[in-house]
């Protein structure tokens, strides 16, 4: 089989990709090593950026976006035992999306479906080759059958385990990590969100987000120790511990209900410098995690498709590699700035187990100085909507 390019992975950066390449005549094929259902099973994100939103309208996939997001104008951080509102639009003029990352890819599947072009899930033993000369192949495995698709570029978009950044050779990649000692707890239940906009709480206990996915399936969690078991916490106890760390006025105002997912994810922050490696790019988690406190993962995985994408349609439409040679660059100053972010708001808003008072006060005055300062403010708010592609 040959093709353009191969992209690796199935998630969001994959199909977006993908579906511009499409639209733009450019030849691709998506493979992933797990089935559809398996990938439509997985819940994640959830508040898009407006940069996103447009990429899911140029893909040609946003009409129930359209219909069913919640479109928010501001989050609340909650400290102090009372809500203190951050008026995103109000400060900058742009809003955020609440629609799952679920939709996003059932969307952009039922798109490529539609639009005609392959997609090869439960490949086994994918793996990219010859990505430094000028004729790069994947090969991979299907039903005890060996293939290989020749390609003109390979796109990585298999998350932060998968084998497109494992396949490049360790001296060329400088790695930067930070993992955070604690994780989130979380449940979604068909129960109506506490309040129509998210509450990011800061509480002695530990943080607490109250999420949601749609005015009647809410999405809580909150902030538990890495060795916590799930089959240790039962809704009643989950809920608990929720109310205790929101302002009263919500804590009494909650419905509760079953809860039909529960999990627990670690928060880490990490960076796989460069992006590229000759004619194989790394995209989205294949290159970059940061914690979900500032709802950057799946929103910068839409940057990094944007300039591939650009780059892409610039060398096959003009033979120019300029755009290209200048992904990298690129995504990664807008990555940095989103983990920068992502860190500053997972330090203010979580307790560290090591912290002491004078870290608890330096907390506190920092959200009293966000809240009390019209440009502090701002600044936050501009980096929540997310900064220009
Ligand atoms: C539990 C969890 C909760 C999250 N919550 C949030 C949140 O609240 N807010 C937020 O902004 N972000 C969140 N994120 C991050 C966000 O979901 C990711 O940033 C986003 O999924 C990145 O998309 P991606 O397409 O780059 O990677 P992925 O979504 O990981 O997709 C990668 C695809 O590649 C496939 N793959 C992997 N290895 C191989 C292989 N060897 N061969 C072939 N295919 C392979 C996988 O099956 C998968 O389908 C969360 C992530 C996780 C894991």
């Amino acid at each position: 089989m040959r093709t353009q390019v191969a992209i690796i992975g199935s998630g969001p950066s994959g199909l977006l990709l993908g579906q511009l390449l499409t639209n733009a005549g450019i030849e691709n094929v998506i493979l992933d090593r797990v089935s559809k259902d398996y990938i439509l099973g997985r819940v994640r994100a959830g508040v898009l950026e407006e940069g996103m939103v447009s990429m899911m309208e140029r893909a040609g996939a946003a009409d129930r976006m359209h219909r069913d997001g919640l479109e928010h104008d501001g989050f609340s951080l909650a400290f102090d035992g009372r809500d203190h509102r951050i008026d995103l639009f109000g400060l900058t003029g742009k809003r955020v999306l609440v629609y799952g990352q679920t939709e996003v890819t059932r969307d952009l599947m039922d798109q490529r479906e539609a639009s005609g072009a392959t997609t090869i899930y439960s490949a086994e033993n994918v793996a990219p080759h010859d990505f430094d000369g000028t004729n790069p192949y994947v090969t991979f495995e299907r039903e005890g059958v060996s293939h290989r698709i020749d390609c003109d570029f390979i796109a990585g978009c298999d998350g932060y385990h998968g084998i497109s950044r494992k396949s490049v050779p360790e001296h060329s990649l400088t790695t930067f990590e930070r993992v955070y000692p604690f994780g989130w707890l979380g449940i979604l239940a068909d129960v109506p969100p506490v309040s129509h906009e998210l509450i990011y709480a800061n509480h002695s206990r530990g943080f607490a987000l109250c999420s949601m996915r749609s005015a009647s399936r809410s999405r809580y969690y909150i902030q538990c120790g890495l060795d916590e078991k799930i089959e240790d916490w039962s809704d009643e106890r989950f809920y608990d511990e929720l109310r205790r760390r929101l302002p009263a006025e919500h804590a009494e105002s909650m419905v509760v209900g079953p809860s039909f997912e529960k999990s627990i994810a670690p928060l880490r922050s990490f960076v796989a410098e460069p992006m590229r490696f000759g004619r194989l790019f790394l995209v989205g988690d294949a290159a970059h995690i940061v914690p979900p406190t500032g709802a950057k993962g799946l929103n910068l995985a839409t940057s990094d498709v944007f300039y591939l994408f650009e780059g892409l349609q610039e060398y096959f439409s003009e033979k120019s590699a300029a755009a290209i040679d200048a992904y990298s660059m690129r995504a990664l100053k807008r990555v940095w700035g989103a983990v920068r972010f992502s860190w500053s708001m997972t330090t203010m808003m979580h307790r560290f187990p090591e912290a002491g008072e004078f870290d608890r006060k330096i907390q506190e005055a920092e959200l009293n100085y966000l809240v009390s300062s019209k440009p502090a403010a701002t600044a936050l708010a501009e980096n929540y909507v997310g900064m220009p592609y």
